[in-house]
Formats: structure tokens, sequence, C-alpha cells
């Protein structure tokens, strides 16, 4: 995936995730990826925050709940993960399912998926 070559600083951050990507995250982990809570609002958040690099991608975007979301903040997330005693590894094995899915299902690559409106309200 990331070819992790040298050192190189990102001259500019790059938040592709489209709006099908996220109703597909949503639906795919039905509810927030950390705690498993599927009533309330879903927030976006980056598994490697934006204070570290992180950025609004497929690959670094799970549902998280208000809670959860605020619990973790910027941390990074198998940190807060060990941190709460959540199960880091079956986190991380899903996370790589639903993303394998998703990637294609929902590639990134596509014009303007963003503009179509994912009425996916349930
Ligand atoms: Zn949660």
């Amino acid at each position: 995936m990331y070819a992790r070559r040298r050192k190189r600083r990102l001259g500019r951050l790059t938040h592709d995730l489209t709006a099908a990507q996220w109703a597909g995250l949503v639906e795919a982990w039905g509810g927030c990826a950390y705690c498993g809570k599927g009533s309330g609002p879903l927030q976006k958040d980056c598994m490697l925050p934006i204070a570290n690099g992180g950025r609004y991608t497929l690959a670094n975007v799970v549902p998280a709940c208000r809670s959860c979301n605020a619990s973790k903040c910027s941390t990074e997330v198998t940190t807060w993960l060990r941190r709460k005693h959540l199960d880091e590894a079956a986190f991380l094995t899903r996370q790589r399912q639903v993303l394998e899915a998703l990637t294609l299902a929902l590639p990134s690559d596509g014009p303007g998926v963003g503009s179509e409106s994912a009425s996916k309200a349930s």
C-alpha cells in the first residue's frame, strides 16, 4: 500500500474520502468501529491522527461514536486501543477486511463520486 520510502515530508495532505466511501464504511462496520455502539451519530475518526500526518482516506478513516472519538482524540489508534483494553487484533483484522471490500467496491479513482448524494438514511 503505502511504500514507506525515505523520510519525506508530505507537502500537502490529500483527503480523498468520498461520501460514498464513508457511507460504505458506516454500513460495513454497522456502528462504532471501536466499541460497536450502533446508535447515535458516527464521526469520521482518523486511525492515524491528522496531527501525526494522517489523512481522511478510505484506508485511514473508521466510524467512531462520539465518546470513542473524543476519548481517542489525537492518540494513535493502537496505543489508544491498548489503553482502553480493547481487542486490538480483532479491530485491525476487521479494519483490513472492510478496507479490502470497500477498495474493490468503491475505488477512490473515480471522478466526482462525492457529488452524488449518498442517501442511506436509516
Ligand atoms: Zn465507540
